[in-house]
């Protein structure tokens, strides 16, 4: 993985942020496969495997899923063919060790950007309680709810900083019509990869 063409692309920000939503916008626009971890893992409950038999009840509880079990998942996945050209990832990094996990899958070639979709916790919680009531996720009770956003802020929010410090950050209001968001991701992205 070191040719040059690639965009590696990673989309943070706290659960219920639209980080799916706009991940999938983000990946048209560069051409690039977005990988969520989630989608992955629920994936894997819904067709029962062995993995989602293993990740099952975590994912129920809104904690996460041990680092050795993700990273692999992960490994694997940038090691598909869709992912020559680069990638976006959405929910993986999500702490320091996966950080340092996924510094060394890449082998120096450090992600380009990181998109921060910024959300305040009143209005996250209320999305999410909002859609657990059209998609049913197991894990969109409030309880599960208050608790995925506490790992959010003890685990993931500090890669904020990280990422910072790297000059690769981009933050972006997260708060608006999806169409306005994709916009705004679109051009604070454009900038930061024409440096
Ligand atoms: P959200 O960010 O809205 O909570 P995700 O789909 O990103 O939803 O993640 C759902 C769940 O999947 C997490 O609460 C966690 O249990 C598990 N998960 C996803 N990505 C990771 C990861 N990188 N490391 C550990 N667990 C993860």
């Amino acid at each position: 993985m070191s040719e040059t063409t690639q965009t590696r692309l990673l989309i943070i920000g706290p659960p219920g942020a639209g980080k799916g939503t706009q991940a999938a916008r983000i990946a048209e626009r560069y051409g690039v496969p977005a990988i969520s971890t989630g989608d992955i893992f629920r994936a894997n409950i819904k067709g029962q495997t062995e993995l989602g038999l293993q990740v099952q009840a975590i994912i129920k509880a809104g904690e996460l899923v041990p680092d050795s079990l993700t990273n692999e998942i992960v490994r694997d996945r940038l090691h598909q063919d869709d992912a020559a050209g680069g990638f976006l990832l959405d929910g993986y990094p999500r702490n320091v060790e996966q950080v340092h996990a996924l510094d060394g899958m890449l082998e120096g070639d450090s992600l380009d950007a990181v998109v921060l979709l910024k959300a305040d916790t009143d209005e996250v919680v209320a999305r999410l309680m909002k859609r657990a009531e059209i998609e049913g996720r197991e894990d969109d009770t409030e309880e599960v709810i208050r608790h995925r956003q506490d790992i959010y802020a003890e685990q993931t929010a500090p890669l904020i900083e990280l990422f910072t410090e790297r000059g690769i950050l981009v933050s972006v209001d997260g708060l608006g019509a999806i169409d306005e968001v994709a916009d705004r991701i679109a051009s604070a992205l454009d900038a930061q990869l024409a440096k």
